[in-house]
């Protein structure tokens, strides 16, 4: 008698974004301003290796590893605008370092230039669906001075932001983004500012009101990041309880969550939360991989963090991630290259062999 083949299970896996710079571009980054010419051919050329190495994973998605975002995820979009000043908001991380947004001294707020500006040139060399990660407006909103600015209000700052940033996504899709990530990396962090919740609200109902601009049938293809921030190795808010955060996040009007959760001391208790507040249409791509430790995972591993997920998550509304970006500022030298796309490696295969093994299971029983 002859088995029949299992019936297969595709578990879609994603990359979060970032990817640390090769050493030549960031040496050259020290010496030059990131417009300068001089750098064109180096950008060029991390897009391109950064793509090939993604697809020898054997990644179905892929990002350009955020190569050209200078200096980093939040502020790329408005480095250089010259109504600002580097001595903005603080973010403190658990290691004792810090790193600071940019503060805006006058009106009006524009984008100096939009992610899908990136999505041009990986998508020259990509064979597979680009996805590309834009940042939030509510980590932008922490670019207006609690003391105001005169005469541009804050509210006609909010309005010409959301302006921006839905312009942003807006050119993404167009272009043919697989999906369109929102990093939200300060909703956990606004827990811990301020444990009311209320900055918390704040930053729910403002996102909201940017995804509001979308239609259902693009808010598919639009997604949003929750982490603990990573950079050098350290975490900005881990210490804070998903609790206070998971049911406001599945608030957003957004079709898919990329969930940091390989990194908890606790993964079935944030399974469980996650099971009763996730809305339906909502997939939850789960965190399998933790960037900021350096021992790399092994795909049996990965395979069992997504099988127990599939206890929690129905496996249609289930895929998987990384914790969250590799490199997320440019300077950051702490994973290599090499780290990065072993651990991606193993990521796609683990969540190759839970699908084969869930799809299996599917068939045995009927
Ligand atoms: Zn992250």
């Amino acid at each position: 008698m002859t088995h029949p083949k299992p019936a297969l299970i595709n578990i879609p896996s994603e990359p979060i974004g970032s990817i640390p710079r090769p050493p030549d571009l960031i040496q050259k980054l020290a010496q030059v301003d990131s417009e300068d010419p001089a750098l064109a051919t180096l950008y060029e050329d991390a897009v391109r290796d950064t793509i090939e190495r993604f697809e020898a994973t054997g990644s179905l998605v892929v990002t350009d590893g955020e190569q050209r975002k200078y200096h980093n995820f939040l502020t790329y979009c408005v480095h250089g605008l010259p109504n600002t000043s580097a001595d903005g908001f603080k973010i403190p991380f658990s290691d004792g370092h810090t790193r600071r947004m940019l503060r805006l001294t006058g009106g009006p707020f524009r984008y100096l230039r939009y992610a899908d500006s990136y999505l041009d040139l990986a998508m020259r060399y990509a064979h597979v669906p680009v996805k590309q990660a834009v940042i939030s407006p509510s980590a932008l909103s922490l670019m207006y001075p609690a003391e105001g600015i005169p005469d541009y209000p804050r509210e006609q700052f909010i309005e010409d932001l959301l302006r921006e940033h839905e312009t942003e996504i807006q050119r993404c899709l167009q272009k043919g983004a697989h999906k369109v990530q929102i990093d939200f990396t300060e909703a956990r962090l606004a827990v811990k500012i301020d444990p009311s919740g209320r900055l918390l609200d704040s930053f729910i109902d403002l996102n909201n009101l940017a995804l509001s601009r979308f239609s259902p049938e693009e808010r598919k293809r639009i997604g949003v990041h929750t982490c603990p921030g990573g950079d050098l190795h350290a975490t900005h808010s881990a210490e804070v309880d998903y609790a206070d955060l998971l049911p406001r996040l599945f608030e957003l009007k957004a079709g898919n969550f990329y969930v940091a959760l390989a990194c908890e001391q606790d993964r079935r208790r944030v399974l469980k939360i996650i099971r009763k507040y996730l809305k339906p249409r909502q997939r939850i791509f789960v965190g399998v991989i933790a960037p900021i430790y350096p021992r790399i995972e092994t795909a049996e591993e990965v395979r069992d963090r997504v099988l127990e997920a599939s206890e929690y998550i129905p496996i249609e509304q289930l895929g998987t991630t990384d914790d969250c970006g590799f490199a997320p500022f440019s300077d950051d030298t702490s994973t290599s290259r090499d780290t990065a796309f072993a651990k991606i490696r193993a990521r796609v295969l683990g969540t190759a062999l839970a699908g084969n093994l869930i799809g299996g299971d599917h068939h045995d029983t009927g």
